[in-house]
């Protein structure tokens, strides 16, 4: 297991210069990506070459507010079956039930030996407590161990990742003893990645703002192909951050609530009419 030293927003900064300096000194390969909705945030992305689950191995019938994948549909991830076969890499943003389940990823790991998980530590602590044959697969697993708006680059099974910690979405709640309201979420370690496959550069933000992080992206002129954002972050400063900084060609909506959904996607496609929305499980667009 690695354990990542942490940097700081400067050197992320440095690094993803240097990283997109690098890369727009090279001629764009104009290969296809295919994504798949599974449910959620979580997609699966397929290169000519990669594969890559990004939030997509969880199970809970009692999460009712969002989609989950079927128990035939996790049954495949966790097997390693079409379209789930030779997946180079695991994306985990964050420890969340609506996003990972420590008992699928580890299954997965377990049959494919080649693929790589990359997760937050408390995902790790989670697998650690969960799963009783951790030894099997320990050497499988990035423990990304990041203080709050530091980040890393690595490449795992050759697919270059920028991993930043940004917070989680906040959720307020007020204390019963003392009145005081406080972020329910703001312990969560949420991983935003910048993975690099193909020649193309995608962004998932988990389940992070882009409008609480602005002074991140504020000198972040990445040119992203795909950005996977929260459904909620359409607020006029999240849209000038990405329209400004992140530049992406397609922006993909997550996260969609099962209730008032379809007022959500008409809200979103007022706001931004070419955002692209999944809405069904197995879902595919070519990008
Ligand atoms: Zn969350």
């Amino acid at each position: 297991m690695i354990r990542n030293t942490n940097y700081s927003i400067f050197t992320f900064l440095i690094l993803f210069f240097t990283f997109s300096a690098a890369c727009s000194g090279e001629s764009k390969d104009q290969s296809e990506m295919k994504v798949t909705y599974i449910a959620n945030t979580g997609f699966l992305v397929t290169s000519d070459t990669q594969k890559i689950l990004i939030d997509a191995l969880f199970y809970n019938p009692q999460i009712n507010y969002c989609d989950i994948p079927s128990e035939e549909i996790l049954f495949k991830m966790e097997k390693t079956q079409f379209p789930f076969d030779n997946v180079d890499l695991l994306l985990v943003t964050h420890r969340h039930v609506d996003h990972f389940n420590a008992i699928s990823v580890a299954k997965h790991l377990k049959t494919n030996e080649t693929c790589k998980l990359v997760c937050p530590h408390q995902v790790v602590q989670k697998i650690m407590d969960e799963y009783a044959c951790l030894d099997s697969i320990n050497h499988q697993i990035i423990d990304i161990a990041l203080e709050l708006y530091s980040t890393v680059v690595t490449t795992v099974n050759g697919i270059q990742l920028h991993v930043l910690r940004l917070p989680h979405i906040p959720f307020y709640i007020k204390d019963e003893t003392s009145g005081e309201e406080y972020g329910r979420h703001k312990d969560i370690e949420n991983l935003v990645y910048v993975i690099n496959v193909g020649n193309r550069k995608i962004l998932h933000v988990g389940d992070a703002l882009l409008c609480m992080s602005e002074k991140c992206f504020e000198t972040f002129h990445a040119n992203v192909d795909l950005a996977f954002i929260g459904h909620y972050d359409i607020t006029d400063k999240s849209i000038q951050i990405l329209s400004t900084f992140l530049k992406p060609e397609h922006i993909i909506y997550m996260h969609l609530p099962v209730d008032d959904r379809q007022q959500i996607i008409n809200s979103i496609k007022m706001k931004v009419p070419d955002g692209v929305i999944f809405e069904k499980t197995l879902e595919e667009r070519t990008f």
